[in-house]
């Protein structure tokens, strides 16, 4: 797709051309695992054993990173495949790795228990501080890694002036984009070197597969990463790679709704007797919010809520409403509700990535705006008689 194309149009046309065979508008899912040869070696269209390749992964390759603007597009079973695969091909024993201290529970749960054990040291530090970022990094700092908006407290960090110590220090810097989406921000155009995503999320949106990608500009390290991906497999099968391409197809509208939505309901919650804090970049008052204004296109879905009565309060609130369904993960259509310091991050109990355990997160979906802040008003009606 030529660059001057709105978002929305390369998320529906990018890497996806009709079946020149029969027409059929949609191109087909190519749920096969070997390819014919015409004789020995000749391959069509390079396709060979799909773990190296198959043409559905090739489209959502290809879509994905035109959307983040990165040259080299690589598509994993999951999230957390993908980041494992990067870390592989970039970290060895004895080097540093710095993380965000608020960064997604399984990802520091994966450097944290698999490769520290290997060798690897690691690192976490207030990312929305620049002077310790500064005081973190090490001439043998190899990554820096940023997730921003940040999980559950929707902290904003500044990426391009952490790309600028980074690559100070000589490290790649990863911005995992899963909360923001392609939509709202693409880190790779603030000087990130690999955009990460849980496609689970915002780019399939429909709750119903569990895939991830890495983007990437420069052409060796996606060498050593698509060598992995070959070697080790955890690639995404069609039809996961083909309903993530569906999905995307509506990113565009889906995220206007999931922030407006998010926008009216962060509204109703602020100034609510139970209510002690809301965390949304879209407040005016959010310490991000500025910088969110500056380097996202609208603040997105997702929110927190501190309740003023304490951790009862909470659960109370999180198991108290009926269009937000009590479940891990976000970025579907349909609303989520869920109690970090038990669920998404269980696993950080403990650590200084731990959640107060008063926070209640809410991954705001896109059905009606009205029914959606009656449904937490109520919840919090249930809080202040319980
Ligand atoms: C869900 C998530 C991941 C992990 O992705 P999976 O698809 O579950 O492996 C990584 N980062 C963020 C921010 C996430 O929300």
């Amino acid at each position: 797709m030529p660059d001057h194309y709105s978002f929305a149009t390369r998320a529906i046309h990018t890497g996806q051309e009709f079946d020149p065979t029969t027409g059929a508008i949609i191109p087909p899912i190519y749920q096969t695992s070997t390819f014919v040869q015409d004789g020995i070696g000749g391959l069509r269209g390079g396709y060979e054993y799909a773990r190296g390749g198959n043409p559905t992964r090739t489209s959502l390759e290809t879509l994905i990173a035109d959307l983040e603007g990165g040259k080299h597009g690589l598509s994993f079973a999951s999230g957390l495949a993908g980041e494992d695969a990067l870390l592989r091909s970039i970290l060895k024993p004895g080097d540093h790795i710095v993380m965000g201290n608020d960064v997604y529970g399984g990802t520091h749960r994966l450097v944290n228990r698999l490769f520290v054990p290997w060798g690897i040291r690691l690192s976490t530090v207030e990312v929305t501080d620049l002077d310790a970022v500064r005081a973190t990094v090490t001439p043998g700092t190899k990554v820096v890694w940023v997730e921003t908006p940040s999980n559950p407290l929707m902290k904003i960090s500044d990426i391009a002036a952490l790309v600028e110590i980074g690559h100070a220090a000589g490290a790649i810097v990863v911005v995992d984009n899963t909360f923001a989406s392609p939509y709202l921000q693409n880190p790779l155009a603030f000087g990130a070197d690999v955009v990460t995503h849980s496609t689970t999320k915002y780019l399939g949106g429909h709750s119903d597969v569990i895939g991830g990608a890495v983007v990437i500009d420069d052409d060796e390290l996606a060498d050593r990463v698509r060598f992995i991906q070959f070697a080790a497999g955890a690639v995404s099968g069609p039809m996961d790679a083909w309903l993530t391409v569906r999905g995307i197809k509506t990113l565009a509208v889906r995220v206007e709704r999931h922030s407006s939505n998010a926008q009216a309901v962060a509204e109703a919650l602020v100034g609510h007797p139970a209510v002690e804090r809301v965390y949304y970049p879209g407040l005016a008052d959010h310490p991000g919010h500025e910088l969110a204004a500056r380097q996202m296109r609208g603040f997105g879905g997702m929110l927190s809520v501190a309740l003023a009565g304490g951790p009862a309060a909470a659960r109370t609130f999180a198991e108290s409403t009926s269009v937000f369904q009590l479940a891990e993960s976000l970025g579907g259509v349909e609303s989520l509700i869920g109690y970090p310091s038990e669920m998404t991050h269980a696993s950080v109990k403990g650590t200084e990535l731990e959640v107060p355990e008063n926070v209640v997160r809410l991954s705001v979906g896109i059905e009606g705006e009205n029914d959606l802040v009656a449904d937490v008003l109520a919840a919090l009606d249930r809080v202040t008689a319980s």
